[in-house]
């Protein structure tokens, strides 16, 4: 009988030594579960009902490893806001790769578990409200259609964890599709031989992309499946409004899954330049500059795979140019055919990137809500309001009308598409603040209740109204932080 329903396979482990690095994390003291996704859970073939909530603890805090788990650090690079450093788990350690019964091959990984080698300066620890924060983000954009890391628990340790103040340690159980970044690749290709960034390809081709395992140009074919899930990774962000906050290389995975939930954020205005991270002063990583960014972070993936792109250096890097080039016209279609889902409309037509570009103009001239604006739109009738009664609007509107009339499929087709593409509810900055304000004090009940209705993310219904309402002045949050 397998324990808990763990079914490890660990196949990372057989990359070459310095990918990563094999240790047990510190054991906790006094560890207590504070949150537990059981619907995960069971998604993955595990079931924790036979244990008592301390034995849960014990499990998520790591005091007790399964069978076949076999702990392991990663090592990696990456470029922060544009410089290249060093980095690897210094928080982190993988439980190994499970198998769930329907055959996905998930990495279940310990965050804020103590120092491991790639640690530096820190202490390897995490603190409750940012473990929290990545649960609850990660867990509605799961659930908003966005593909993402997922959130499995959170313990705390008992611990009290130095930062600006002394702050409760926890420990966040995630669960990905890999962990592999582009920093990855920029570890082997600038500090290791071309053999290891080979082998790293293969791998994540095996991984990720095994539709290009006979492919006659594995390295360009690598570079154009990744522009894929990366651009639509991206506009599935710019759908629901989310900022990711720090798109540094290492924050970036190869398969297409947003990770690392550090100061991220939801607009609530459509501003397009909005940034929320303290430490982003120059907005490189702004609501409307993500694609330009993921670009140039792909561009930095593939400086890596040019020796295997062509033999000839100057045919490799012309080769890799030309492709991503190509990024940010992909970027721009499958945006645009977002925005034509969100306005109702199935069929293109030329006059479309205007009457969105005229609504987003006019939204962002009037601070409206992105959210709502959406979902007030979404209705057979013109939307009520003294905001909507603007000339400016009513013109706009019956443009759309009009063009919405050209469809080939019905008007009631046109609102469903609408009502699965526009969410009612997102996590909205001001309400997860206040969550995780009384999570410090000991109150988990607005948490729970927080993630039940981000279940259903694009039901308009009772239980989420409060939910739905855009934050008053002096609840809006300008600036989240990294709190590491
Ligand atoms: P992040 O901001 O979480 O993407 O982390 C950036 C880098 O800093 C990664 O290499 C992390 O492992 C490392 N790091 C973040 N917090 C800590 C910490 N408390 N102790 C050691 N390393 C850390
Ligand atoms: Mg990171």
């Amino acid at each position: 009988m397998r324990e808990y329903g763990f079914n490890f396979d660990t196949t990372y482990t057989d990359l070459p030594k310095h990918f990563f690095s094999k240790h047990k994390p510190e054991p906790v003291n006094k560890p207590d579960l504070v949150i537990i996704n059981n619907q995960l859970a069971a998604s993955m073939g595990l079931d924790f009902s036979d244990l008592t909530e301390k034995e849960k603890a014990e499990l998520f805090a790591g005091n007790y490893l399964p069978e076949g788990c076999t702990p392991y650090s990663q090592a990696y690079a990456g470029h922060q806001f544009g410089h290249f450093t060093v980095l690897g788990d210094g928080r982190a350690y993988n439980w190994g790769e499970h198998i769930t019964p329907a055959g996905s091959r998930l990495d279940i990984q310990f965050k804020g578990s103590g120092r491991t080698p790639y640690s530096r300066g820190g202490d390897g620890k995490a603190v409750l409200g940012p473990m929290l924060r990545e649960y609850i983000i990660s867990e509605a954009l799961y659930h908003l259609g966005v593909p993402t890391t997922r959130s499995l628990a959170v313990v705390t340790t008992g611990e009290q964890v130095r930062r600006e103040t002394m702050l409760p340690g926890a420990i966040l159980t995630r669960i990905a599709s890999s962990h592999i970044r582009v920093g990855t690749f920029e570890f082997a290709s600038n500090f290791k031989d071309k053999q290891s960034v080979e082998k790293l390809m293969n791998y994540t081709i095996q991984r990720h992309y095994p539709e290009l395992r006979e492919s006659q140009n594995k390295a360009l074919d690598l570079i154009k499946a990744v522009m894929e899930r990366q651009a639509n990774l991206i506009v599935s962000w710019m759908k629901i409004g989310f900022i990711h906050g720090v798109m540094n290389t290492d924050n970036m995975t190869l398969s297409g899954e947003t990770i690392d939930y550090g100061p991220c954020a939801f607009l609530d205005e459509y501003k397009p330049n909005t940034v929320f991270s303290s430490i982003d002063r120059r907005g490189r990583y702004s609501f409307d500059n993500q694609p330009i960014i993921a670009q140039w972070n792909i561009a930095r993936l593939a400086e890596t795979l040019l020796p295997f792109v062509n033999k000839d250096p100057h045919k490799a890097i012309k080769l890799g140019e030309q492709t991503i080039s190509e990024f940010p016209d992909l970027c721009k279609q499958k945006w645009l055919a977002m925005m034509r889902s969100k306005l109702g409309l199935f069929d293109g037509r030329p006059e479309d990137e205007k009457i969105i570009s005229d609504l987003l103009d006019w939204m962002q001239k009037n601070n409206l809500n992105y959210i709502n604006t959406f979902r007030n739109l979404t209705r057979q009738d013109q939307p009520i309001g003294r905001i909507y009664e603007q000339k400016s609007f009513i013109d706009w509107w019956l443009r759309w009308q009009s063009r919405l009339k050209k469809e080939s499929k019905s008007y009631k087709s046109s609102i469903s598409l609408m009502s699965d593409t526009n969410p009612v509810v997102i996590p909205r900055n001001h309400i997860v603040e206040e969550v995780l304000k009384e999570a410090h004090r000991g109150n988990f009940k607005p948490l729970r209740k927080l993630l039940i209705v981000l279940e259903k993310p694009y039901d308009d219904l009772e239980l989420n109204r409060d939910y739905q309402l855009p934050p008053n002045p002096n609840e809006r949050i300008y600036e989240t932080y990294c709190g590491t």
